[in-house]
């Protein structure tokens, strides 16, 4: 088995969307910078053929990915080498859903679909990772269980919870509950006993331990295998500045694992650390397997 190297990509931290709970301020996203603004598409596209030597996924995120249009041609253009291997994760907002079924439809995508009511209704959601389903691009849909999210499933969808997941079970598609982590950081000791209650059901152990940073230091893999890909083309490892590749020069030096003390909540990272044994690749795909092994025990 050829080494495995997982590249992460901000294509823009643009968005068209201003939801009000977003860490990104709206003037940032309003004026982005983009990874195209150096190299086109095309070149990013054909230096992904100097990386034939690993077997590659790639992740990206923002802002909105495809709030630009060379991430369309990024799609299209890697997901046909062979060594860009099935399933790279990219998080989105589902405004171009149109867009992506037309210029880059591919089962090597998975997508982490975002469903933003302040946006979009729960119909005109279910209707588009429908379509994309069909297209075997959905890794998740996402909701986040907040108060005002939840007050609005119940009084607008006439739903709760288990409804929700229900609905897109039957398409086949893993509806993911979210956890509201400031709601743990409040001093409410029986909001959070019946907070935890509520959605612990929904989310195995490990996986409830690492989003929350539950666990201690440890070793990690990450700098084996977990990079970031800056816009001139330089590869720097997670938690670090040092640069130790480049995308252009199909250049990496990898390390020993490190010893890291650092807080981790974020699933496309925390597979990495040697605390567990969650499979490093393919890694939303995995989510979602052992979760939904975790809500059939649960009886969900
Ligand atoms: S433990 Fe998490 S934050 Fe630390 S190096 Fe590993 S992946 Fe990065």
């Amino acid at each position: 088995m050829k080494k495995y190297v997982l590249f992460r990509f901000v294509p823009t931290m643009g968005c068209n969307y201003r939801c009000s709970y977003c860490f990104i301020p709206n003037d940032h996203k309003a004026r982005p910078e983009t990874m195209f603004g150096n190299h086109p598409a095309q070149v990013w596209v054909e230096a992904m053929a100097l990386w034939s030597d690993y077997d590659v996924e790639f992740y990206m995120w923002g802002g909105e990915p495809f709030s630009t249009n060379g991430t369309y041609e990024l799609v299209k253009g890697w997901t046909k080498y062979a060594h860009v291997v099935c399933c790279s994760r990219i998080d989105t907002n589902m405004a171009y859903v149109d867009k992506i079924l037309e210029l880059c439809p591919t089962p090597k995508v998975k997508l982490n679909c975002s469903w933003h009511r302040e946006y979009e209704s729960l119909e005109s959601f279910y209707g588009k990772v429908r379509r994309l389903q069909q297209e075997n691009m959905v890794g998740m849909a996402n909701f986040v269980a907040n108060d005002s999210n939840l007050k609005y499933l119940k009084e607008t969808c006439g739903k709760n919870l288990d409804n929700l997941i229900a609905m897109f079970d039957d398409i086949g598609v893993f509806m993911n509950v979210a956890a509201d982590f400031s709601i743990f950081e409040s001093g409410n000791f029986l909001k959070k006993r019946k907070y935890r209650n509520l959605l612990s059901k929904y989310t195995c152990p490990e996986d409830w331990k690492q989003l929350r940073c539950e666990k201690g230091a440890c070793d990690c893999s990450a700098s084996q295998h977990f990079f970031t890909v800056h816009q001139n083309g330089d590869i720097t490892p997670c938690l670090s500045n040092d640069v130790v590749g480049n995308f252009f020069n199909g250049t990496l030096d990898t390390k020993q694992k490190v010893f890291c003390a650092e807080r981790c909540p974020s699933l496309i990272a925390y597979p990495f650390r040697l605390d567990n044994d969650l499979p490093i690749r393919s890694s939303l795909m995995e989510y979602v397997e052992r979760n939904r092994r975790h809500r059939r025990e649960m009886n969900v």
